[in-house]
Formats: C-alpha cells, sequence, structure tokens
C-alpha cells in the first residue's frame, strides 16, 4: 500500500492542510513501485527531507503503458466523443480552482517558489490551459479534399495513442498542464514523469484527475528518475510519442533513443540563452523593471530567462545603475513570505551548478558587478547576480546556467546586437525594448527566436504558441499549434461510383 503525505500548512501567506497518497497512479488506482523502494523529496528553503514518494522502475512503465492502451482501445480514443473529453476536462480546470491555494502550497513547499507567484503564475495559468484545451476537445476538426464527382476525400485527426510525457521541475503543475491539455483534449492517452525534485503537485493533480472522472488509464504517473523512467519512456516499444521539457542535453538522448527504438514521434522543448535587447530609445524606467523580471522570474529557473541583457550604449551606464539598485531591492528569502520575490534555487544539484557557472566567469575575467554569493546559511538561495565586461566565448555568455545570473552586454548599433544576439546555439526566446516602433519591429524579426517580445518579457498565455527555433526543441506548445502535436492525420478516399 502507497503512503499518504499529510502536511499542515501556517504560514503568513496560507493556513491549511493537505493530504494526498504517495504512490504511482496507474490504471486509475495509487499504487507502490514495483521495486517497493521510495525517493526522499526534499525542501529547498530548508534541504530537509519534506516526504517519500514511490519510486517507479522500467517495469511499472510497461504496466502504466499497458493500462493506457486499455484504456485508449476501450474508454479513450476514438471511444469518447470531444464532448466528453471536454466536459471532463472542464470539471478538472473547476477542481484546480478549486483547491488552488493547497496547489500552490504545495508547489512553494517542493520547488521553493513564493507561494505569491505560485498562485498568481502557476496555478493560474495552469487552470487556464486546462480549461483552454477543454474549449478545442470539441472542435478538432479535418477537412474535404475536392478531388473529383466520384470519389469523396476528408481527413481525419485522430489521436495519437498513448504518449510519454517527461517534465521538468522549474514549473512542475504548469508543465503538466501543458503537457495533458492538449494530449487530452486531442483523446490520448498519456503516461507521465515528473521531476523526482518536484513531483507533490503531479501527483495530488492525479487525485484531482480521478475525482473528475476520467476513465482509469487515461492518465498514468510514474514518478521516478531520469535515467531509468525517463529512458524506459523514451525508449518504449509500445509509446507512440513522447513530448519532453528540459536540458537539451537529456532532449538529445530523448531524441535518439526515440529513433533507435520505434521512430515515435518527438516534441522537445529545450534550453536558452535568450537576449534581451534594450535601445536608447527605450523607456528606461520600464525596460530596467521587466530585465529584471526577465532574468530573475523564478529565481533565473525559466527556459526563457532573458539572460543575455544587451544595452544600447547612450544609456549603458544609467541602465546598469538602475538596474543595480533594482535588482538589490527584490527580496530574497522564505517562499511563504509575502515580501519575499525570490525563493531558493530547487536543489543542492542546481545551486552547485549555478556556483560553478559564477566561478567560471570570475575565472575567465568577467567582473562580477553585484551578488554572486550565497543568500543565508540555510537551504539553496543564491543572491541576484549581474556579470559586466564579458566576452563572447565565455561560458556564462555562451551556456544556459539557470539561475538568478545575468550578463549586462554593451552594444553599439542595430547590426552589432543582432549579430551578439543570434550567436547561440539557442532559440527559443528573444526581448526588444525601443519606443521607435519600426526599430522595434524589424529587431523582432531578425531575431532567430520562437518568441519575440516587444517591450515586455516572459509573457505567456494559454493560446499563444510556444517552442524553440535551433536547439531549443522542436515543435510548438500551447495555442492551436499544440493540438498537431497530439494528432495523426488520416485521408479517407470513399469510390462514389467510380468503375474499375
Ligand atoms: P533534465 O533535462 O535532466 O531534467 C528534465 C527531466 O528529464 C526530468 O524529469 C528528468 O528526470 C528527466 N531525465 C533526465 N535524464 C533523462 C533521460 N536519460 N531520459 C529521459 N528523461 C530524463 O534537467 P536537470 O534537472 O538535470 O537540469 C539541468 C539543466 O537543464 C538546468 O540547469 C537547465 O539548464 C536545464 N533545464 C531546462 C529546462 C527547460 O524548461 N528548458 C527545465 C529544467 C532544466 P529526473 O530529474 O527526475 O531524474
Amino acid at each position: 500500500m502507497a503512503t499518504v503525505f499529510t502536511h499542515e500548512f501556517n504560514t503568513p501567506v496560507y493556513k491549511g492542510k493537505t493530504s494526498f497518497n504517495t504512490g504511482l497512479y496507474i490504471n486509475g488506482k495509487f499504487v507502490e513501485g514495483s521495486d517497493k523502494t521510495t525517493i526522499d523529496v526534499t525542501n529547498p528553503a530548508t534541504g530537509k527531507v519534506i516526504t517519500k514518494i514511490a519510486e517507479a522502475t522500467a517495469k511499472d512503465v510497461d504496466i502504466a503503458v499497458a493500462a493506457a492502451h486499455k484504456a485508449f482501445e476501450t474508454t479513450w480514443g476514438l471511444n469518447a466523443g470531444g464532448a466528453e473529453r471536454s466536459r471532463l476536462l472542464l470539471k478538472l480546470a473547476l477542481l484546480m480552482e478549486e483547491h488552488q491555494q493547497e496547489l500552490a502550497a504545495i508547489e512553494a513547499l517542493d520547488n521553493g517558489k513564493t507561494f505569491t507567484w505560485a498562485m498568481d503564475l502557476d496555478t493560474t495559468f495552469a487552470i487556464d490551459t486546462i480549461r483552454y484545451y477543454a474549449g478545442w476537445a470539441d472542435k478538432i476538426h479535418g477537412q474535404v479534399q475536392e478531388t473529383d464527382e466520384k470519389k469523396l476525400s476528408y481527413t481525419r485527426h485522430e489521436p495519437i495513442g498513448v504518449v510519454g510525457q517527461i517534465i521538468p521541475w522549474n514549473f512542475p503543475l504548469l508543465m503538466m498542464s501543458w503537457k495533458l491539455g492538449p494530449a487530452l483534449a486531442t483523446g490520448n492517452c498519456v503516461v507521465l514523469k515528473p521531476s523526482e525534485f518536484t513531483p507533490l503537485t503531479a501527483i495530488r493533480m492525479c487525485e484531482l484527475i480521478d475525482r473528475a472522472g476520467f476513465p482509469p488509464g487515461t492518465v498514468n504517473l510514474v514518478t521516478g528518475y531520469g535515467n531509468t523512467v525517463g529512458a524506459a519512456i523514451s525508449s518504449h516499444m509500445k509509446i507512440d510519442k513522447v513530448a519532453f521539457t528540459g536540458s537539451t542535453l537529456v532532449g538529445r538522448k530523448i531524441m535518439e533513443a526515440a529513433a533507435k527504438s520505434n521512430l515515435k514521434d518527438i516534441t522537445l522543448e529545450l534550453g536558452g540563452k535568450s537576449p534581451n535587447i534594450i535601445f536608447n530609445d527605450a523607456d528606461l524606467e520600464q525596460a530596467v523593471n521587466w530585465a529584471a523580471h526577465g532574468i530573475y522570474w523564478n529565481h533565473g529557473q525559466a527556459c526563457s530567462a532573458g539572460s543575455r541583457i544587451f544595452v544600447q550604449s547612450g544609456i549603458y551606464d544609467e541602465f546598469l545603475e538602475k538596474f543595480t539598485e533594482k535588482s538589490r531591492s527584490l527580496k530574497v528569502g522564505d517562499p511563504f513570505d509575502v515580501d519575499s520575490y525570490q525563493g531558493p534555487q530547487v536543489s543542492k544539484n542546481q545551486y552547485d551548478r549555478i556556483m560553478d557557472y559564477i566561478q567560471s566567469g570570475k575565472d575567465q575575467g568577467a567582473t562580477v558587478h553585484l551578488g554572486g554569493d550565497r543568500n543565508g546559511t540555510e537551504g539553496y538561495y543564491i543572491n541576484p547576480t549581474i556579470f559586466t565586461n564579458t566576452t563572447p566565448d565565455m561560458k556564462i555568455v555562451q551556456e544556459e546556467i539557470f539561475g538568478p545570473v545575468g550578463v549586462v552586454i554593451k552594444f553599439e548599433d542595430e547590426d552589432d546586437v543582432i549579430r551578439q544576439a543570434n550567436d547561440t546555439v539557442f532559440g527559443l526566446a528573444a526581448a526588444v525594448f525601443s519606443q521607435n516602433i519600426n526599430r522595434a519591429l524589424n529587431t523582432a524579426h531578425r531575431l532567430k527566436a520562437g518568441t519575440a517580445w516587444v517591450n515586455c518579457v516572459n509573457q505567456l498565455h494559454a493560446n499563444v504558441p510556444f517552442g524553440g527555433f535551433k536547439q531549443s526543441g522542436i515543435g510548438r506548445e500551447l495555442g492551436e499549434y499544440a493540438l498537431h502535436n497530439y494528432t495523426a492525420v488520416k485521408s479517407v478516399q470513399v469510390n462514389l461510383g467510380h468503375v474499375m
């Protein structure tokens, strides 16, 4: 029998109790892993263990895949009409809304993001996403093709089948909703693996999925490690598609495993090193505020983080002074303190990784203009950090740090900054600040990135596609575009009297 996790939140921003099963969720039941082993889940604010959860193995993936196939053939897939899929997704959105504060509190405890952000962004956006895809579920249309009068030709957009979904730790609930929404709306069954660092909201969500009434086997949760469970999903012969969000390194492994197994369909949402370009004619105060949001939001643990801040020479000194002031003003502290803007990094691994990058910046000759050090003595807090005097070849300019660390780089003109901004293997997002509409849009169009923000950063909506150029990924999430990731097009040709 899987065990139950109970936690009483008695914080300034939220008081309440949560209690849920810590098992795998397979075929509509919470169960132990086949090996009966567990994984410790840690609170990044203290470094202490919160609870243990069941650890899945490749054998559990097989069991989950079998359950998903059974559901696909009997109760879901082509057996559940669009209106029914929509009804269940809407019910799930309502249940999430009913438990929004609890979900936000679990996320803050497990991931370290502030309760305020988890309320205002993660949970709100996750609910919006599920509701948005509920709206699509009964509007999945094919087309009719004109051929000749003796033939009827049309297409059907059918569900792909059983899909594997592997999600990261930076936006656990939100990434789950981005993945589940389009997959379920289009009739697929899911085997999902959250990050072992942040599995708690995913487990709680499975209870809500159960209560909403999704047939057993429609959604299955296998909590486990990437190199066992993640690898088993990406190489599984009976998983028809895998959708992944995480590092480019692991994305590459998933693509390779997909190619070597059954050539399963893939979508990858990977890393970034996004440029944030601020021209002399920008609204300086707004540019400073947005630049801070661009790099420090979610403690810098965002694939779209505006981590390379390019500032035109005419305003460079003034920008740097104001940006430094703004960075200093952001309170780093307890995720449940209403004044905190930035909580701890998600894990000791990530803390060490970021500190190594900071050290490499120093070793390669960049200047630590602000921060670069630990905040406090407990947990994995890092102060907002600004590097200046960088060169294009430095690791801190080229690689994804995934922490509250930005580089501020001076540029002279449009051609110069576009060349520098595009000098990266990534292409997820970019931002431009200018009050000259021609300059802003011309620059946005010349940047090689899947998203270009003009006079804002890190803006995401359920109906706006998101994904990367170059090594930042394959396919688009969100919006109508994400539905294409989860449907296979079938052409049907009917003979209306053509005699052979
Ligand atoms: P990973 O890419 O390793 O983790 C993302 C997910 O992939 C997790 O669920 C992980 O499992 C899983 N995974 C790991 N190895 C495999 C594998 N061989 N096959 C299938 N799945 C696997 O990111 P990390 O947590 O290691 O973070 C490292 C860096 O990745 C960060 O510093 C950041 O630069 C980048 N990153 C980018 C994200 C994005 O949104 N683009 C999100 C997260 C990280 P588990 O961890 O449970 O073992």
